[in-house]
């Protein structure tokens, strides 16, 4: 695990309830909500609760247990309110278009938006 942040994050922030959000799914260690700003009819933010890592590369390496917690996560936000299959988007560094460097995935279910995250 990387040195934690001298801020919280966004997504520790929502995790903490000090930003509102639409909270889907929660267990200990990881948190999913509604994107703020969706490209698919569903489009849901599955993150850990605690920051630290900042992408997925390096929560693979550092604690694959989470990672796999994650996934499980986004698959039941995704039988609940995308039929069950979907696609699931790590944004990896910022030329790929990462904004938030605390891990997460997107859940997107249905058609996705022209010249969105995986368009
Ligand atoms: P990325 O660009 O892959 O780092 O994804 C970050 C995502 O977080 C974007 O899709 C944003 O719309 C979303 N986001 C940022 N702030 C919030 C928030 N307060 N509530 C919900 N989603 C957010």
């Amino acid at each position: 695990m990387t040195a934690p942040a001298a801020e919280p994050t966004v997504f520790e922030r929502i995790a903490a309830r000090e930003i509102p959000a639409q909270i889907v799914a929660e267990t200990d260690r990881v948190i999913a909500f509604r994107d703020i700003a969706p490209q698919a009819p569903v489009h849901v933010v599955v993150t850990p609760k605690q920051g630290g890592y900042r992408d997925v590369v390096e929560l693979a390496s550092g604690d694959p247990a989470l990672l796999a917690e994650l996934v499980d996560v986004a698959r039941g936000v995704a039988d609940e309110l995308a039929g069950g299959e979907f696609r699931l988007v790590f944004n990896t560094g910022a030329a790929a278009g990462q904004t938030v460097f605390h891990v997460h995935a997107h859940v997107l279910g249905g058609r996705l938006e022209e010249g969105s995250l995986a368009g």
